[in-house]
């Protein structure tokens, strides 16, 4: 029943969008990283990036304008990890907020000791448990172009992760796939990594766990030959997480 009144609602929320198909496609001809993508995927994807539009709300900070363009550029970034899961893994949050660039944010710690050490990070994005998603438009425009680096999908995959608590590089799993698996091929290529930075595989990866299989997801979509190259086994592993092979012929 609860389903049923779902694909009502959703049906009522395509039929309603003012964006046009045409809207769509040149938002997509700007992200070569959907290339890839058959005339289905496409549709399918423009449908998801709709409901997602309608159920998160985007705005800008410290002055930074978001005009549909903005909107359908991250909208189609972000929902492209979920192209073949579903909104339900970005549940739980609704915001996402834009800066024209990087900014910088304030973290503290506490040390062995009791003592507090705070550190200004300068960030592209970040993404906050039951958060926000933020994000730097100045790298999200560079991002799409397939020389895999892509600050959207990072900060979203970061929301994929956090699904089952706190970012650490295990998200929940999906039907048929062994948690027990994930744990050994991410630690074991996450240990190599650390000591044999990989071509095309930014070093930022080393940094923990969450952070290495984000920056692999960027890989993953954006220049998934340099991921089999690298990881052979961590591409099959991120096909079965993901329910997509973008190195796949489709076209
Ligand atoms: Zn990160």
């Amino acid at each position: 029943m609860f389903s049923k009144f779902k694909r009502w609602r959703e049906q009522r929320i395509l039929a309603k969008s003012q964006i046009t198909l045409q809207q769509w496609q040149r938002a997509q001809s700007e992200l070569p990283v959907l290339d890839q993508l058959d005339e289905d995927d496409q549709s399918k994807l423009f449908k998801l990036a709709t409901l997602f539009l309608n159920y998160k709300t985007i705005s800008g900070a410290h002055g930074f304008e978001i005009t549909d363009a903005v909107r359908q550029s991250i909208a189609l970034q972000a929902c492209l990890p979920i192209l073949n899961l579903n909104l339900d893994w970005y549940s739980g949050w609704s915001s996402i907020i834009v800066y024209p660039a990087g900014f910088t944010s304030t973290t503290s710690e506490v040390d062995a000791f009791g003592v507090t050490h705070t550190k200004n990070n300068h960030r592209s994005g970040e993404a906050w448990l039951r958060g926000p998603v933020i994000l730097s438009w100045k790298d999200t425009e560079h991002a799409g172009i397939r020389d895999g680096h892509n600050v959207v999908i990072h900060e979203f995959v970061h929301k994929l992760d956090m699904l089952n608590g706190r970012a650490n590089g295990f998200p929940p799993m999906q039907k048929g796939m062994e948690q027990s698996t994930w744990t050994k091929q991410m630690g074991n290529a996450f240990e190599d990594f650390q000591l044999n930075p990989k071509p095309g595989i930014d070093r930022y990866g080393a940094t923990n766990p969450a952070e290495f299989f984000a920056v692999l997801s960027e890989v993953f979509f954006e220049t998934p030959d340099l991921l089999i190259e690298a990881y052979p086994d961590l591409y099959k592993l991120m096909t079965q997480f993901f329910l997509q092979s973008p190195l796949a012929p489709r076209r």
